[in-house]
């Protein structure tokens, strides 16, 4: 997940997460209510649920697609055309 505003890479400050930050890489912060999702470059502030939206949002884009109804649709049709037609000889 990268944050929209500076676009810095935002890594879980908790116990089981922590050991993943990279070296000289901040984790992001929790607002005191702990709902809130901070960046630790640019204290941009918004809901876990808004940045979970956004990496929704970018997992869309990437697949060029409007709604995750419509993803789902789109690997239902690439995993038939995966699919090798079953050929009968004769
Ligand atoms: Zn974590
Ligand atoms: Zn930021």
């Amino acid at each position: 997940m990268f944050c929209p505003n500076c676009g810095y890479e935002m890594f879980c400050p908790c116990d089981n997460c922590i050991d993943d930050v990279p070296d000289g890489m901040m984790p992001h912060g929790w607002t005191e209510d702990g709902n809130g999702i901070i960046c630790a470059n640019c204290e941009l502030t918004a809901s876990a649920d808004w940045w979970e939206e956004l990496e929704i949002d970018v997992v869309l884009k990437v697949n060029k697609v409007t709604s995750l109804d419509e993803l789902a649709e789109k690997i239902a049709v690439e995993e038939k055309r995966g699919e090798q037609p079953t050929e009968t000889p004769g």
